[in-house]
């Protein structure tokens, strides 16, 4: 028989201390924070909009928290550089601005004889002539959301028939940020903003929700269950990532 003994420890185990630091890599000053984990066993970076993370284990030592950092030195950088470039694009809302509308460009034209709802013609999209910068910007989000209550649930019920798994309800959300989120009672949440994007990045996000639905978590196994519904999603999260401005510029 075994027997395990816990340390009498009256703070939160799972909860990491945080410490801000700074670290030299290639002649550069890079601030970090540093998280440190109980029960942890190695060193862990993360950068996003927050800037880099790393996470190690309650002891380790600085020598060894700063060699894991200078070993990623290319990647930690180049990390940082995508993130800095990723400000949201400002858009002035005038006749012949182009937009992104699933991945082709489309021209946005206030039209003098175009009454009503905007509507998609080869690569124009028309409006009525009336509507200034204001009034276009939202008559093109209308549009957007339009177009995704279709092309989402179509998608979402496309994976789900050939995977066969329980199709969960769709919603359509304006976040600006998270393309897309999913809870336990089987509602994914899907950006409009993302009908900016090509359909096989739009497929990705979809495919990367319904696997949460399994694992709520990015686990191994969370990414096998999404490498085996869409094979090809390395190249299309990078394309997400690439064009984060122009998905988020309005
Ligand atoms: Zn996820």
């Amino acid at each position: 028989m075994r027997v395990t003994l816990f340390r009498s420890d009256l703070s939160n185990p799972a909860k990491p201390s945080r410490e801000s630091r700074n670290i030299e890599v290639r002649g550069q000053d890079i601030p970090y924070v540093l998280k440190r984990y109980r029960g942890r066993s190695s060193v862990g970076l993360i950068i996003d909009h927050r800037g880099l993370t790393v996470t190690a284990p309650r002891r380790a030592s600085d020598r060894f928290i700063v060699d894991a950092i200078q070993q990623q030195a290319d990647w930690v950088l180049q990390k940082l550089e995508q993130w800095r470039g990723r400000k949201p694009l400002s858009v002035l809302w005038r006749d012949g601005i182009v937009v992104s509308f699933l991945g082709e460009p489309v021209t946005v034209r206030r039209d003098l004889f175009h009454r009503g709802a905007p509507a998609l013609e080869d690569s124009y999209l028309l409006l009525a002539a009336s509507d200034d910068g204001e009034a276009m910007r939202r008559q093109v989000i209308d549009w957007y959301r339009q177009q995704a209550r279709s092309h989402f649930p179509l998608r979402v019920a496309d994976f789900c028939a050939r995977f066969a798994l329980p199709a969960p309800r769709v919603i359509v959300s304006n976040a600006e940020t998270r393309w897309g989120s999913c809870n336990v009672k089987r509602e994914v949440r899907l950006s409009w903003r993302l009908m900016k994007a090509p359909p096989r990045v739009i497929d990705y996000v979809i495919a990367h929700e319904l696997a949460h639905l399994k694992h709520m978590n990015h686990s191994a196994a969370f990414w096998a269950l999404v490498a085996h519904i869409y094979p090809q999603y390395k190249a299309a999260q990078q394309a997400l990532r690439r064009n984060d401005a122009l998905y988020r510029a309005f």
